[in-house]
């Protein structure tokens, strides 16, 4: 959209606010808010100044100006606020030079897509990804522990003088995982989740469909796949509008990956494909009728999973998931058929839908950098044609120990995730995409989230240790 349609979509609709909307290097959406008198042609156009100091992992104090350049392709009117305002998406830049702030996740999806083109390997790469989340009921928290063990008492008390005839008829109550398939009211979010669809369409968000999960309390909407930066946006629209309609019903969605330890956790599958041309470059005639351009690929992220966890799996709570037994990948391996390796090659009607799933990414990343090094690293196993071996045509979860030794597999932990990125990192500087300093500043980052987890005593240590 030009600044001149984005400037009239403001007066037909009545707008009053512009929010200004960027996102963190841990993949947090923020906003500031611009009352619309101060926004013409030369604001559009001339970006935004902002204070970068109190974004964790950007400028420090003394050099913190940035500048936000506004993307008017991205325009939105926000379903939630109670004045009428139009949303818009940036990347930062250096306020001296306009050249892009190399910590700016967006800006890093940018320089992806350019990396593409310039290869010469194909012109747009697409991303599907599909977010699963958790809906639990909204826990008020108080600032008066009074109020809130009261509450808690009240409960209790109320659960104490129940008769067996109040409790009534407990039988229509579906058991653990009973929600996946079954109408509702076995399926209790049916409403909900509508309206997190509906909502995103009226925001001219391309969606498919919506069900419930594997797990008790958990969901996946459908999005129609998009380019590498404009998918990543849709994530950043996605998560906040299944944020807020869920607050609206007393509910609040999480996307950490394992909230509940023996049910599923929570996945980000990304279908990838590239192309070029108009054409699909993923359709041929070898396995799984992938091309060879598809096999480099997967190739290319069977070996760079590891340094990839960092961007793909990157919380401390990501390694709950990857573990054997729940739909989530463990083993470097790919396959047409299950899916219990990292890459599945999913039945595809025509060439067009042909397409690769890495199956271990998880919500918890930073779309833009983890669709940005997802790509970088199928790049590179394009560029170097990296065999990415015989397919996995077993349940990876039954193979016996001897064979399984032999698998390589992902990371254990995030602390393993970060040595492997500091060790494996040249496939994302190529073409300055990302840049070494951007992932030390990264590496940084994940690292105190790292120390707080590994320095603060688990409540299950309490139950194995303290009566040692
Ligand atoms: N929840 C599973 C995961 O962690 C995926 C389940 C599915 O979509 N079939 O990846
Ligand atoms: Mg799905
Ligand atoms: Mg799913
Ligand atoms: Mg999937």
């Amino acid at each position: 959209m030009s600044i001149d349609a984005v400037l009239k979509l403001m007066k037909d609709e009545e707008i009053e606010y512009l929010d200004v909307r960027f996102t963190d290097p841990r993949g947090k959406l923020q906003h500031v808010t611009v009352i619309c008198d101060e926004v013409d042609a030369d604001f559009l156009e001339g970006g935004f100044m902002f204070d970068g100091s109190s974004i964790a992992g950007w400028k420090s104090i003394e050099a913190s100006d940035m500048k936000l350049i506004f993307d008017t392709e991205s325009v939105y009117i926000d379903p939630f606020y109670a004045e009428k305002t139009l949303c818009i998406h940036c990347s930062v830049v250096e306020p001296d030079t306009g050249e892009a702030y190399d910590r700016d996740p967006r800006g890093t999806a940018q320089k992806a897509e350019a990396y593409l083109i310039s290869s010469g390997i194909g012109d747009t790469a697409f991303m599907g990804p599909e977010a699963e989340f958790f809906l639990f009921d909204n826990v008020k928290y108080s600032n008066s522990m009074n109020k809130v063990s009261f509450e808690v008492d009240a409960l209790d008390a109320s659960w104490n003088t129940d008769t067996d005839y109040e409790m009534g008829n407990t039988g229509h109550r579906p058991g653990i995982k009973g929600g996946y398939f079954p109408v509702n009211p076995t399926d209790d979010a049916q409403d909900l989740r509508s309206e997190m669809l509906s909502t995103m369409k009226r925001m001219g968000m391309k969606v498919d469909k919506h069900h419930h999960e594997v797990a008790s309390c958990q969901h996946e909407l459908g999005l129609v796949f998009g380019s590498v930066t404009k998918q990543a946006d849709e994530i950043q629209k996605y998560k906040y509008v299944i944020h807020n309609v869920a607050q609206a019903y007393g509910k609040s969605a999480t996307f950490m990956p394992k909230p509940i330890k023996g049910d599923n956790g929570t996945g980000m599958h990304v279908n990838m494909s590239i192309w070029k041309d108009g054409k699909p470059l993923f359709a041929g005639d070898k396995y799984a009728d992938l091309s060879s351009e598809a096999l480099y690929f997967i190739g290319g992220i069977l070996t760079h999973a590891k340094a990839l966890n960092a961007f793909t799996n990157p919380s401390t709570n990501s390694y709950k998931r990857l573990i054997p037994g729940f739909e989530a990948p463990v083993l470097r391996a790919y396959s047409a058929r299950n899916r219990s390796g990292c890459v599945r090659i999913p039945w595809a009607e025509s060439p067009k839908a042909k397409r690769v799933e890495a199956r271990f990414p998880d919500p918890s990343a930073n779309p833009y950098l983890c669709f940005a090094a997802l790509l970088m690293a199928g790049l590179d196993g394009i560029k170097n044609k990296i065999d990415p071996g015989e397919a996995m045509d077993k349940n990876l979860y039954d193979l016996p120990a001897e064979e399984l030794a032999d698998i390589p597999t992902v990371c254990g932990s995030l602390r393993e995730a970060l040595d492997e990125l500091q060790k494996d990192m040249d496939f994302l500087l190529a073409g300055d995409v990302f840049t070494k300093s951007q992932i030390e500043g990264y590496i940084d980052l994940k690292m105190e989230e790292l120390e707080m987890y590994e320095h603060t005593p688990h409540p299950v240590e309490y139950q194995m240790y303290y009566s040692c």
